[in-house]
């Protein structure tokens, strides 16, 4: 077991400077251009890939250090400089994790790097799991994965809602029913290269939030891929149905969930460094503007507000910490994955909302930041998990009951 400590070694500090310096003089400066465009900042994801931000080495040694803090320290100094960016570059991520969680170690590695590519040839990764009719509820997918003996296919039909990278990344990651009966234990996960037949762009959203992360629909239609490109194996998806055969559809258990059980504290580190972000820029401010002949941050009612935020940013980092720490060393028992990422997004909401308020008018326009954190935070406490499905997982964790 890794000790666990509030004091970062020699290599997570420099790896939070290294980021910080990138978040500070590249993606910041470019955070309001593409938040306007609301297009994939590929120039941006170029550049982090020539330094090794975006790169599957990176991700894969923040996932094998044993403190489990590495990854959450850099989310956190990258999403300080934008969230929409950040996004983009940390969105083939959740391909990856999806793929190390189910696959063998041969697949993970073909398939990760693939969903990085090289830094002169940037490729992209999509995990594909939610649809129109099942978001929260991911055990009702009604995108079928059925296979083709005669010629060693799966073939998979359905439509993907809420894509991050949907369409234009070069490996989907699709989670599909292979036995509906069985529910999210019928699940299986499967890789869709790019070039599949039958695999298109639906509709690219508009968002509120998060605008230069590109979000899309995904279609499959009688898409048709090799036997091999189930997760996981065939004999080991064979057994696994088998054994769900057996003690019926109660559990809940299934592929996505477990991605989503263990991406948790960074998602929450996302959070934070928007809320950071929004902090430090109001506590500036509320120094600098006057009213009443005297800087706003002398009134009490501002000052508390900052306190308030500075108290509860720390408290999400404690949080985050522990779980990142947890998930390497003996895993969740209270739900302390969801409570990090609840805590971490409710708290960017919340402060970035207190920001636009410490900016008065100014915080309402967007010549100034705080407007576009606070729609950018907002995503936090709906995507991977809504704050009502991260309460649902401490209450079952913490009363171990069955709580609907
Ligand atoms: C920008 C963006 C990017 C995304 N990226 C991806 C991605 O890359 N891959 C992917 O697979 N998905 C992605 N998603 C989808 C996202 O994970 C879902 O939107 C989310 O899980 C919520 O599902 P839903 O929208 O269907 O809401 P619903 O499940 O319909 O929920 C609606 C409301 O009901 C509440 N609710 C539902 N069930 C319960 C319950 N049992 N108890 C209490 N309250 C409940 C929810 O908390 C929510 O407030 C993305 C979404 C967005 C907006």
């Amino acid at each position: 077991m890794a000790e666990f400590s509030l004091s970062l070694n020699d290599d997570q500090q420099q790896i939070q400077k290294w980021v910080h310096d990138f978040a500070d003089t590249v993606v910041r400066p470019a955070a309001h251009e593409w938040d306007e465009r609301e297009e994939f900042p590929w120039p941006i994801v170029q550049e982090a890939a020539k330094i090794g931000l975006y790169g599957w080495e990176f991700l894969m040694n923040g996932f094998s250090d044993p403190t489990g803090l590495t990854l959450p320290v850099a989310i956190e100094e990258l999403f300080w400089g934008d969230a929409g960016i950040g996004m983009a570059i940390m969105g083939s991520a959740l391909a990856a994790a999806g793929i190390s969680a189910n696959g063998t170690p041969e697949q993970v590695m073909e398939w990760v790097p693939q969903c990085y590519g090289t830094a002169d040839d940037v490729k992209l990764g999509a995990f594909c799991v939610s649809e129109p009719d099942a978001g929260s509820d991911v055990s009702s997918l009604r995108t079928r994965a059925v296979y083709d003996e005669a010629k060693d296919e799966w073939v998979i039909n359905g439509t993907k809602a809420w894509i991050t990278n949907g369409g234009i990344a070069d490996i989907h990651v699709v989670v599909a029913a292979v036995d509906p009966v069985l529910k999210g234990r019928g699940q299986a996960s499967f890789i869709v290269p790019k070039e599949a037949k039958g695999l298109s762009m639906g509709q690219k959203y508009k968002k509120h939030g998060i605008r230069a992360s590109h979000t899309s629909e995904v279609i499959l239609d009688e898409v048709r891929i090799p036997g091999s490109f189930v997760l996981g194996g065939s004999q080991r998806l064979e057994e696994k149905l088998a054994r769900a055969r057996e003690v019926g559809h109660t559990s809940q258990k299934q592929p996505a969930m477990a991605t989503f059980e263990a991406t948790r504290p960074s998602v929450g580190a996302q959070a934070l460094g928007i809320a950071r972000a929004a902090y430090e820029y109001s506590l500036e401010y509320a120094k600098e503007r006057k009213a009443f002949g005297r800087a706003i941050i002398m009134n009490q009612a501002i000052a508390f507000k900052l306190a308030n935020m500075a108290t509860e940013i720390d408290a999400s980092r404690l949080l985050i910490w522990r779980a990142a720490w947890l998930s390497k060393n003996g895993g969740f028992t209270n739900g302390e994955g969801s409570m990090s990422k609840y805590k971490a997004s409710e708290t960017a909401v919340r402060v970035t909302e207190d920001a636009i308020q410490i900016l008065g008018g100014y915080g309402y326009t967007r010549e100034y930041p705080v407007e576009r954190w606070h729609r950018d935070a907002k995503i936090h406490t709906i995507f991977e998990g809504t704050s009502e499905i991260q309460q649902l997982v401490i209450a079952r964790a913490i009363s171990g009951l069955r709580i609907e």
